[in-house]
């Protein structure tokens, strides 16, 4: 077999891989020059993606308990558990959890199931941790989940802002886009971030705010351009809503500091009108996220920075499929394309479905999923594609959760995760190299992943395990898929419901690719050109400036006077089930350390190196200590990838806080309360 076109299995940045298969399931892993997110770049861990994919850890079989089952039994036993407890219940008393690692076809196939069928909202994904807080942004300003950048527009812009992103480290082959520009195009490149990360090292200027600083910040560099004369007052005109009060609401609110090289900021954002603001999930995972989206998208439609070469406020996702899922309504509160709860759009989505029982409003957002769960309102929930007991924040809530939870089904390629092991029922699903499907990556450039390997054991399709309990279910007619193209053509045909409500996701020339076709689609963008020429998505086709409220400061707990953020190592994925497989990523971070600022390490007694616990109200846990002055003092920071399975211990998620976003209901992972002890040495 000759090299197959594929796309990475990790990040949001989607990179095109041609994979070539060997023997014994190795594979030979290359860029492809011919992918519009990467030409032919890689970062080491799409480059090392052909140390994951042996049947080392892998999940083979149905489980039902400690036994193996056939597909038939586990998939009737799921569906009647399923519906009985609905029957008993209520729909609102199941729920489906699923991923950003889901191809877009598993996702519709979830999505269609749980909204339309089963007749509940309570459908939420992981990637309502990572970028949650940026939809809800692009809802309130623009009227629909809509971005306006793609990778080309950052080789174009005089200037970048990052904000809260480690781009080098989490998106790396976008930061080598970003280089190429600052070399070939003279970029300038500013980091607005506390931590003076690797991205910040590299940069021509880095803004230290203290946690949560970018909101005073972006609502200063606004009053300030204002006060410049740098606020485009045509195209403001022309395009945007802004609410009465708007500019007096920027001045004047009281304990808003902003960094001592403000200026400098301010003087480089003037001087660059093709700008690009980047953002992820430093900006995202905060109780004040979704303003913080805002305040960066106000001063771009303020500033006419949008909706032209090399300008425009980008948020970078952190999944490989985190966007296909907010196309298909992988997100409690849409439904799929983008498409909403009115009287209206649930009527069309319920015509199209021929759904008996589409649901009524929007369901349960991750974190309160959880909390039903625990409270008993859930009483049966479906895991798929994720590792929710360490990656949720407060982790150990959500562990005891699903420990008394009456039914709790995982489907996952591998087998032992902290989640698997709390699972009624396993479920084998087909991993990276073995399944076929979509992913849309942060740009809305839709590839395929193929699958060049044989199923490991009896693992299927995510899309078919869900199509084969909604036929066991007695929804087998709606769920009749002949495979993965199949469900593509329908979601496809489905764009059609968002063209007629006027949003921009339309991919209704896809409907009819023959499964040939689809198989031989090559990477192609949704929406491209069609913010200005169309006009914004609502009725007035105009933009709409958020008022962002002022920060303001919480009081610290003298219990725990320190703030612990939290974030991700370059060479580790998540909870590291796959990255943790191969031994060159290793060799990166070997264990997780805790970043401690030089003044904070003397004043708590901390030695670089040494043992160090870390307390906050929820949990504890010890680690090593890195003093580095790349911290602000008063913050400590650490990795979120290690798990309760891993002996070096870590499990930042037993320590962060609950605590969520108001309107997008995506946790603030990367603030809390903390304190930090020495160790002995036993
Ligand atoms: Fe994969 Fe992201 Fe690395 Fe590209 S940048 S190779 S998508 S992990």
């Amino acid at each position: 077999m000759s090299g197959i076109a594929t796309t990475c299995a990790y990040c949001g940045v989607g990179c095109g891989i041609v994979a070539t298969p060997g023997i014994n399931r190795s594979v030979a892993i290359a860029g492809d020059d011919a992918h519009p997110a990467n030409h032919g770049r890689l970062c080491i861990k799409g480059t090392t993606l052909g140390d994951t994919v042996g049947l080392q850890g892998r999940m083979t079989h149905p489980m039902i308990g400690n036994r193996t089952a056939g597909w038939d039994e586990a998939t009737r036993f799921v569906a009647r558990t399923f519906a009985d407890t609905i029957a008993e219940h209520g729909p609102d008393s199941v729920a489906f959890y699923v991923s950003g690692q889901l191809l877009t076809e598993d996702y519709y196939a979830a999505n269609k199931l749980m909204k339309g069928f089963i007749g509940s909202g309570n459908i939420d994904t992981n990637s309502r941790l990572c970028m949650a807080s940026a939809v809800a942004a692009h809802n309130r300003a623009f009227g629909e989940d809509y971005v306006p950048v793609g990778y080309e527009d950052l080789e174009t812009a005089d200037l970048i802002l990052l904000v809260g992103s480690n781009t080098a480290w989490c998106h790396p082959v976008v930061w080598q886009r970003i280089e190429a520009a600052r070399r070939d195009h003279s970029t300038k490149v500013v980091v607005i971030d506390p931590r003076r990360t690797e991205t910040a090292q590299e940069a021509d200027l880095h803004v230290a705010v203290a946690p949560d600083g970018d909101i005073p910040l972006f609502r200063a560099l606004l009053a300030d351009m204002k006060r410049r004369g740098e606020v485009d007052e045509a195209f403001m005109a022309q395009h945007c809503v802004t609410p009465d009060g708007f500019w007096d609401g920027l001045v004047g609110a009281p304990g808003e500091a902003l960094p001592t090289n403000f200026e400098a900021l301010a003087d480089m954002v003037a001087a660059h009108p093709r700008m690009i603001t980047v953002f992820s999930m430093g900006s995202n995972q905060s109780v004040r996220g979704t303003d913080k989206g805002n305040a960066i998208i106000n001063l771009h439609l303020a500033t006419g920075r949008i909706g032209k070469p090399g300008a425009g406020p980008f948020s970078i996702t952190g999944q490989p499929n985190a966007m296909g899922g907010r196309e298909v309504g992988g997100l409690a509160s849409t439904l799929a394309c983008h498409l909403g709860f009115s009287d209206e759009e649930r009527a069309a989505v319920a015509d199209f479905w021929a759904a008996p029982n589409l649901c009524t409003a929007p369901g349960l957002k991750a974190v309160d999923m959880f909390r039903a769960v625990d409270d008993g309102r859930i009483k049966a929930i479906w895991i798929m594609a994720t590792n929710p007991a360490v990656s949720m924040p407060d982790a150990g809530f959500v562990r005891g959760a699903l420990e008394k939870c009456p039914f709790v089904v995982v489907s996952d390629c591998m087998a032992d995760t902290d989640t698997t092991r709390l699972a009624h029922v396993r479920l084998p699903a087909m991993g990276w190299g073995e399944k076929d499907g979509t992913v849309t990556n942060s740009e809305r450039v839709i590839s395929r992943q193929r699958g060049f390997l044989p199923p490991a054991g009896e693992a299927r399709a995510d899309w078919r395990i869900i199509a084969d309990v909604a036929a066991a279910m007695g929804y087998g007619d709606a769920f009749d898929w002949s495979g993965p193209a199949a469900v593509f053509r329908e979601y496809a045909a489905m764009t059609a419901l968002a063209q007629r409500r006027g949003l921009k996701l339309d991919l209704t020339d896809h409907a009819r690719l023959s499964d040939v076709e689809y198989d031989a689609l090559q990477p192609f963008r949704w929406g491209e050109g069609k913010l200005l020429a169309d006009g914004f998505c609502f009725p007035d086709r105009k933009a709409r400036l958020i008022d962002v409220a002022p920060l303001v400061a919480k009081p610290a707990d003298p219990a725990f006077p320190l703030r612990l953020n939290t974030g991700r190592y370059r060479d580790q994925w998540h909870t590291m089930t796959r990255t943790g497989l191969s031994a060159r990523l290793s060799r990166h971070r070997s264990e997780p350390l805790v970043e401690v600022h030089p003044d904070d390490a003397v004043r708590y007694g901390i030695t670089n190196g040494g043992l160090a616990q870390i307390d906050t109200p929820r949990g504890n846990t010890v680690l090593r200590a890195s003093v580095t002055d790349a911290q602000v003092p008063g913050t400590i920071f650490a990795p979120m990838h290690w798990t309760d399975l891993f002996a070096s211990g870590g499990r930042a998620n037993r320590l962060t806080s609950p605590d969520v976003d108001p309107v997008s209901g995506q946790p603030g992972f990367k603030d809390c309360g903390a304190a930090i002890a020495p160790v002995a040495p036993e």
